[in-house]
């Protein structure tokens, strides 16, 4: 609501590539407010419905973008994913979601939720159409210093590679974390399946093991320090004069400010920009947001050292199937916490997809999760088509 009537200037780096490569772009799909959720439910327009099942919300924040392909009402779409807004909702819709390294895909363009932990990810129903559209839009960008120099990958063509391969280099290392899979709030069917997946992996001769991972429960609480406090600083340009929406009559300056913002931004990103000022004040600065730098820190330094000894790490994509529409919007800290498995890959900065398996036995769809290392974007690839065609 706060960009009612703006149009912008320019077009993102992204949709640009994607054009200059002749694709049809067929529309503007609904997310949450500036990203912020993990429902769709946060939407001025409301919230985008799961075609699997109208009741249930499609995840978020890019619902509208898993809905759309789910509903095949385009071939591929694009969302942003800062801490599973991809991901999560590819698993609600049964559809393929994918979220590059960070660097990988620029960001100019894309609205800036927590910089430091946003990427573009990518929805389709096959892998193979998530590796053909990563190959145009990847790539470094002038227009943003964040993007990475390193040579795009042959992504679409890696993509046979294990499929012919039978022989030893077809064996992957997979590691999971037994806390993850006991973790209090995993749905008792994902807990059965993934450990299912996990035998059945190990039975077509790849390594499957368990790892010590002890800071499963600090990453929701860090994530939230440090993407609020990020928010909070990216969104004060929406101040009633650049963009968008400016109250009617303001008395003064200040007036503009303050009634513009609070008739323009909905309660949850309300609640984040407060947040985040309060974690970013000088008396709980270091309280709050250094500490939670330090455990990102930590998280990262666990994460790299298991790609050391292993090729992917398998988790759920979320702890619990689609809930109904409505069911949790009186609490935030709930549907915070069911990014809890999706959380990690922005964290660290390492690519992650979310792959449709097998079905709920309340019909939903579910999705596991595979992360990898930086940059391997090309193994991951490989690797999921593998398993899409096998199981
Ligand atoms: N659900 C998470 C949040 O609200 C992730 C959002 C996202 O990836 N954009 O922050």
């Amino acid at each position: 609501k706060i960009l009612k009537g703006f149009q912008s200037l320019f077009t993102a780096t992204a949709i640009q590539r994607l054009l200059d490569e002749d694709a049809i772009i067929i529309g503007r799909v609904n997310c949450d407010e500036f990203a912020m959720g993990s429902t769709n439910e946060n939407s001025t327009y409301g919230a985008v419905r799961n075609a699997a099942d109208i009741s249930k919300v499609p995840g978020g924040s890019s619902g509208g973008s898993a809905v759309a392909v789910q509903a095949d009402t385009c071939l591929v779409s694009l969302g942003s994913d800062t801490g599973g807004s991809v991901r999560q909702p590819a698993a609600f819709c049964g559809v393929v979601g994918m979220k590059p390294t960070y660097g990988r895909i620029s960001r100019y363009g894309l609205l800036a939720y927590a910089s430091s932990f946003d990427q573009i990810g990518i929805l389709s129903k096959s892998v193979k159409n998530v590796a053909l559209v990563l190959e145009v839009i990847a790539g470094y960008d002038e227009h943003d210093s964040t993007s990475s120099e390193k040579q795009v990958e042959d992504y679409a063509a890696g993509l046979s590679f294990l499929e012919k391969k039978v022989g030893e280099e077809n064996k992957k290392k997979i590691a999971y974390f037994e806390t993850a899979l006991q973790h209090k709030s995993i749905d008792p069917e994902i807990r059965e399946q993934t450990f299912a997946l996990i035998e059945k992996l190990k039975s077509e001769g790849h390594t499957v093991e368990s790892v010590d991972f002890e800071y499963l429960d600090y990453i929701i609480p860090a994530y939230y320090v440090l993407t609020t406090a990020e928010a909070s600083s990216n969104l004060s340009r929406f101040d009633g004069v650049r963009y968008g929406h400016r109250t009617d009559d303001p008395k003064d300056l200040m007036e503009v400010y303050k009634k513009s913002r609070s008739e323009g931004f909905g309660a949850e990103v309300k609640r984040r920009i407060m947040l985040g000022t309060f974690v970013l004040s000088s008396g709980y600065y270091d309280a709050y947001y250094t500490k939670a730098q330090k455990i990102r820190r930590l998280i990262a330094d666990k994460t790299f050292e298991i790609f050391e000894k292993y090729d992917f790490i398998l988790m759920p994509a979320s702890p619990t199937p689609p809930w109904n529409i409505g069911e949790k919007m009186d609490d935030p800290v709930e549907v915070y916490l069911a990014d809890i498995f999706t959380v990690q890959a922005n964290m660290v900065g390492i690519p992650a997809i979310s792959l449709p398996f097998g079905k709920h036995k309340n019909g939903l769809p579910m999705g596991v999760q595979f992360m990898a290392n930086k940059f391997e974007e090309k193994s991951l690839l490989a690797f999921s088509n593998y398993l899409m065609k096998h199981w």
